[in-house]
């Protein structure tokens, strides 16, 4: 049975538009989109290539407070002020992530907004869509196939089979893949070793189709890749195995930046979805910068919240595509700000001012934050239907007190009508000269990279960096690798390494275990934490939900 106020449902009652007709609103003729179906479209790679090199629209980021189990919105919201600014008359692209089927198989569900701000079709954007994830796993488990043949035949570059860093991957959570052996079943069969799957989101060919500037520039990422270390521990790159031409190969036709439409017909881009912890969590410099040469404004989501989603956005991929961004929205919600200040998940549902007041202190903290990289802010209320007046006059005096402007919306429920005032805001600010510039300088010392971040934007007291990792940083650094940007891998919950510490600690020790070069992707990642990159699935799984109907439809996709 079809629930009528599902995604699904509110989806299919909406006509989408021929692909065509979206493209003809950013100028994309008919001839340059390759169709997948009557609603969804690749950009012809040359097309966007002249697109992309004009790129002079104005990017406008959606981000948001620390998340917490209640929800924020942030996709929702990127979609409804997409749909807002194009109803004020305004040219525009939203530019998102594809979603993984991980999570919309598991808790989390899909990722194409919700209520009257979606992307469609969203049972296609959610399962398989164009196909890109697949092209990513294959290519990735080609090189993994790769470095197992080449030991199977002699093993002349002197891989030490105890140190190989590159695992395998698929696109579900499947925790039964954490570990494995393979090689097994004699010698036929090569040689017996430990190694393990990711999911396809976690693979760093997944961040370097995400920060790639061309296909020239995605094989020579694809070659920098250290995938494991020789006898002598020296490192071995991809780039030694001989595959990054069959790679790119393999990625050529998914490098096209994938065009659908919300359900108000504004044209959305929507291309590449790397995890937003070990990697830095936003749609593709290829998407962005197509939309940006297509549109006048481009609305792009960052995951998780600020600390780490709008940093790494604007420390990673800003600085490495020349992306200069003009406004920051960020979203808070009633229920989230109540968890931060202090009631639990299951006391959401009663009115409580004081627990909304005392959460702000999250969403203040973020606020400031963004005036580091000289950026505005604006905040944008997702209101939700149980959410009470005084409530949201908590979060209006809040906001007030540090100068900042915010807006209450209803895109959820109401579509664009529910966020004309942020949409109007927004403009406003992205009108004038951005004095955007990125957190730290890249010359600075790695260590001094993950300390900026650390005591800026998390505002810890200290950071603790275990003996290992520091001799690991040094080691990049005499590599060559020292001008790189971090990528912090930090709990999403809280701006402290610790997922339960909400609102916004101050002074504390930010440990950081272990340090990573992804030197294809082109940053070093910093473990502040366990960071899964498979994750499991809950014991009721989203996927028991979905069904198909005799005539086609696809239900219980969230
Ligand atoms: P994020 O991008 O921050 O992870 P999403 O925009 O994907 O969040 O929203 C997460 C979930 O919350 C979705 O299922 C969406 O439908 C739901 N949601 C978002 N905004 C609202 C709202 N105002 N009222 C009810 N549900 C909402
Ligand atoms: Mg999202």
């Amino acid at each position: 049975t079809i629930d009528p106020t599902s995604d699904a449902a509110i989806a299919a009652s909406v006509t989408p538009r021929p692909i065509e007709e979206i493209g003809d609103r950013l100028g994309v003729p008919a001839a340059a989109l390759y169709r997948y179906g009557p609603d969804k479209a690749k950009i012809a790679l040359d097309f966007a290539r002249k697109a992309e090199a004009k790129a002079d629209g104005r990017l406008i980021l959606v981000t948001a407070i620390n998340p917490t189990p209640a929800g924020e919105g942030k996709t929702t919201t990127t979609i409804g002020l997409g749909d807002a600014l194009a109803r004020a008359g305004k040219r525009v692209a939203i530019a998102l992530r594809e979603p993984s089927l991980g999570p919309v198989f598991g808790s989390k569900g899909g990722a194409t907004g919700g209520g009257h701000a979606q992307i469609v079709p969203m049972q296609d954007i959610n399962l398989h869509f164009t196909g890109d994830f697949h092209a990513i796993s294959a290519a990735h488990n080609l090189l993994a196939a790769t470095i197992d043949n080449h030991i199977y035949w002699g093993n002349a570059l002197d891989i030490d089979t105890r140190r190989i860093n590159w695992r395998r991957v698929v696109d579900l959570n499947d925790r039964a893949l954490r570990s494995v052996v393979v090689g097994l079943g004699g010698p036929g069969n090569g040689f017996p070793r430990e190694d393990g799957f990711d999911i396809t989101v976690a693979s760093e060919v997944m961040a370097i189709f995400c920060l790639a500037r061309s296909l020239e520039d995605l094989e020579e990422r694809l070659g920098r890749m250290v995938v494991a270390q020789n006898r002598a521990r020296q490192p071995i790159t991809a780039g030694q195995l001989k595959v990054t031409g069959a790679m790119t190969a393999l990625l050529r036709d998914a490098f096209q930046p994938n065009l659908v439409q919300t359900l108000e017909a504004t044209p959305a881009v929507v291309h590449g979805g790397p995890f937003a912890n070990i990697a830095h969590g936003c749609n593709s410099v290829m998407a962005t910068r197509t939309a940006l040469g297509l549109a006048d404004y481009v609305v792009t989501e960052a995951g998780f919240g600020a600390d780490l989603g709008a940093e790494k956005f604007l420390d990673i991929k800003c600085r490495q595509a020349g992306l200069t961004p003009s406004v920051v929205v960020i979203v808070a919600t009633v229920r989230a700000l109540k968890m931060h200040g202090g009631v639990a998940q299951k006391d959401l549902g009663a009115e409580n001012v004081a627990a909304v007041s005392a959460g702000t202190s999250n969403l203040v903290r973020h606020i400031e934050n963004m005036k580091a990289f000289g950026l505005p802010a604006v905040v944008a209320i997702n209101r939700f239907t149980g959410d009470t007046a005084a409530e949201i006059d908590a979060i209006r005096a809040a906001c007030a007190a540090v100068g900042a402007s915010v807006h209450l919306c209803s895109h959820w429920a109401d579509g664009s009508a529910g966020a004309v005032g942020l949409a109007e805001e927004v403009a406003a600010l992205a009108a004038g000269p951005s004095a955007f510039r990125p957190l730290y300088a890249s010359e600075l010392p790695l260590l001094a990279k993950i300390e900026a971040i650390a005591t800026r934007i998390y505002r810890a007291g200290a950071v603790a960096v275990e003996p290992g990792a520091l001799r690991k940083l040094g080691e990049f650094e005499a590599q060559g690798h020292g001008d790189l940007p971090i990528c912090m891998a930090k709990t999403q919950y809280s701006f402290s390494a610790d997922p339960t510490r909400r609102g916004a600690p101050e002074g504390f020790v930010l440990p950081v275990r272990d340090v990573r070069l992804s030197a294809g992707a082109g940053f070093v990642v910093a473990l502040c934490g366990d960071v899964m990159t498979m994750p499991g699935l809950p014991s009721r799984p989203a996927a028991e939900d979905i069904f198909v109907d005799e005539t086609g439809f696809i239900g219980g996709v969230f």
